[in-house]
C-alpha cells in the first residue's frame, strides 16, 4: 500500500513518489544552546517514525538532522557565560545532552548530522550565487540580505507552504536596529555582519567579518549532502514560516539565471509539518510549571519508552496535550503490552517463527499509509493483545503460533520503536523501578554518569538500592 500523508507544499494529502528507492530526508535539528524540552522532542520522535515507517515500506532513508551550533541565542549565552567559555565547548556539553535525550527515546541515530560550523564554506558558495544573480545585496554595515522582491521578479515564489500578506507582514514586523538598512522589511540576513555583542565569535568571509544567518545553514547542509532537489523535509509547524520558507527562497533561489530565463529547480517535494505540543493544557513555559526537559521527567520517575509512547499518541497534524496523567495512562498502555509480549515468549520458548502474523502486519501498515493515522494503528495492536490473551486464556496458542506472532511484533515495532522492557534478574521488580534501573544501565553507557548517579539517587528515594556487580546491576529494597 502506498504511503500517503499531508504535503504542505500542495496543501493535500498525496501518495508518497519518491525519485527512486533511496529517500532524501532532512530534519531541522537542534539548536543546541540548552536542554531541549518535550516539545522540541515530538518532532524528533515524529522524525524518526517517519523515517522508520519509510523503511517498514522497503526504503532506504538517508536521514539528515543538523546540528545549529552558531546562532544569536548562543553567541549570547557564550558571551555572558561564567566562567567564559568557548563556542565549542560550550555546544559540545548540550549536543551530548540532547543525544542522551534522543537515545533514551530511542530515535535511530540519522545517517549524517552535520554542524553548521563545518559547513560555513558551503554557505559562502551560496552567498556568493545570490550575490551574483543580483537576488542577495550587502547593506554599508557589511551585511548581506536576501531580496524578496527580486527573487519573485526573476521567477521565484515566496509563500509556497504558507499565504503571506506581505502588506501585514510590514507593519507587524519589528525591524531591528541592526537591520534597517534593508530594502524590505520581509528580507532576511543571509551574513549577519560582526557587532561589538558577538565578541570573538566570527568568520572571515569574502565580505567581510560577521557570522551566517540560520535559514542559510540548513540551505547550505542539505543541498551538499542530498543534492538541489531532495524528497523529504520535515520539521515542527512554526518553523513553516519564516524557516522554511527562507529555506526554498535561497536554495531555489540559487537556481536562477539573473536574466529571468529559468525556471528554479525545485528545492524539496514534499513538506511534512507536525503540529506543536501542549503542556498540562498550556503553551510551556516556566514561570507555569509545565515546562519539562526530558531530565525532569526521568527524576520524576518517567522512561523514555512512556514518554515516546505519549508523543506517538496523537496525530501529526493535531496538537498533543501532554500530561503527567497522560505519562501514567502510557506507563498502564505499555504494561498491558509487556505483560502480553512477556507470556508469547514464554510460550514460544526460543523456537523460530516459520511465518508472520500477516493480517495484523497488514492493518497496521494501512492504518499508517492512512496519513499515518497512528491511533488507528495503536488500536490495531491493542486489539491484537486483546485476542492473544483470549487465546492464551484458552490454551489455544501453540509455540509456533506465539513464535509467529512475536515475529509480527518485531515488524511492527521496527515502527513504533518501543524499546523492550528491560529484564532484571532479580524478582518481583515493579515495573517503574525496573525501567529506572535500565534508564541508568543506558545512562552509563552513554557514559552520562551524572544522570546515572541522578536515577541512583531517585531509585534510592523510591526505596531501592543498587549494587554493581560483575553479573550486571543487582537490585535491593532497602
Ligand atoms: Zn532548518
Amino acid at each position: 500500500m502506498d504511503l500517503h500523508f499531508f504535503n504542505t507544499l500542495t496543501h493535500r494529502i498525496e501518495a508518497f513518489v519518491p525519485s527512486s528507492k533511496t529517500v532524501g530526508f532532512y530534519c531541522c535539528g537542534p539548536t543546541v544552546y540548552d536542554f531541549a524540552h518535550i516539545g522540541n522532542f515530538r518532532t524528533f520522535v515524529f522524525a524518526d517514525l517517519l523515517r522508520r515507517l519509510l523503511e517498514f515500506k522497503g526504503f532506504k532513508v538517508n536521514h539528515v538532522m543538523n546540528i545549529t551550533d552558531v546562532d544569536d541565542k548562543i553567541i549570547q549565552r557564550v558571551n555572558t557565560s561564567t566562567p567564559p567559555t568557548t563556542l565549542s565547548d560550550y555546544t559540545k556539553k548540550y549536543e551530548e545532552a540532547f543525544f542522551e535525550d534522543f537515545r533514551q527515546l530511542n530515535c535511530l541515530e540519522p545517517v549524517r548530522t552535520p554542524h553548521a560550523t563545518e559547513y560555513i564554506q558551503q554557505m559562502y558558495d551560496l552567498i556568493a550565487k545570490l550575490l551574483d544573480n543580483g537576488i542577495a545585496y550587502q547593506t554599508p554595515d557589511g551585511s548581506i540580505f536576501f531580496s524578496i522582491q527580486r527573487y519573485m521578479a526573476l521567477g521565484g515564489k515566496y509563500g509556497q507552504l504558507v499565504n503571506i500578506n506581505f502588506d501585514e507582514t510590514k507593519s507587524t514586523e519589528r525591524i531591528k536596529n541592526d537591520e534597517y538598512e534593508k530594502e524590505s522589511a520581509a528580507d532576511f540576513a543571509l551574513w549577519k555582519a560582526r557587532t561589538e555583542n558577538d565578541g570573538n565569535i566570527f568568520w572571515e568571509s569574502p565580505w567581510g567579518e560577521g557570522r551566517p544567518g540560520w535559514h542559510l545553514e540548513c540551505s547550505a547542509m542539505s543541498s551538499d549532502l542530498l543534492g538541489k532537489t531532495f524528497d523529504i523535509h520535515v520539521g515542527g509547524e512554526d518553523l513553516a514560516f519564516p524557516h522554511h520558507e527562507d529555506e526554498i527562497a535561497q536554495s531555489e533561489g540559487a537556481s536562477l539565471c539573473k536574466d529571468g530565463n529559468t525556471a528554479p529547480v525545485p528545492f524539496v517535494k514534499y513538506w511534512i509539518h507536525f503540529s506543536h505540543l501542549l503542556s498540562e493544557g498550556k503553551k510551556m513555559s516556566k514561570s507555569l510549571g509545565n515546562f519539562y526537559t526530558l531530565r525532569d521527567l526521568f527524576s520524576k520517575g518517567f522512561t523514555g519508552r512512556e514518554i515516546r509512547y505519549l508523543l506517538l499518541s496523537a496525530h501529526y497534524r493535531e496538537s498533543l496535550n501532554f500530561t503527567i496523567d497522560g505519562l501514567n495512562a502510557a506507563r498502564s498502555a505499555l504494561a498491558r503490552l509487556d505483560e502480553c509480549l512477556g507470556k508469547l515468549k514464554e510460550i514460544a520458548n526460543n523456537i523460530n517463527p516459520t511465518e508472520n502474523n500477516s493480517q495484523f502486519i497488514q492493518q497496521f501498515d494501512e492504518a499508517l499509509s492512512n496519513n499515518i493515522n497512528l491511533s488507528q494503528a495503536w488500536s490495531v495492536v491493542f486489539d491484537w493483545v486483546r485476542d492473544l490473551n483470549r487465546l492464551i486464556a484458552e490454551n489455544k496458542l501453540s509455540p509456533q503460533d506465539a513464535a509467529n506472532e512475536l515475529s509480527a511484533w518485531e515488524r511492527v515495532n521496527h515502527v513504533l520503536g518501543i524499546k523492550e522492557k528491560s529484564t532484571v534478574s532479580t524478582e518481583n521488580i515493579p515495573t517503574e523501578i525496573a525501567d529506572l534501573l535500565a534508564a541508568r544501565q543506558n545512562a552509563r553507557k552513554a557514559k552520562n554518569f551524572a544522570e546515572a548517579d541522578l536515577l541512583r539517587d531517585t531509585l534510592k528515594q523510591k526505596g531501592w538500592l543498587i549494587e554493581d556487580t560483575p553479573k550486571g546491576p543487582r537490585l535491593k529494597k532497602i
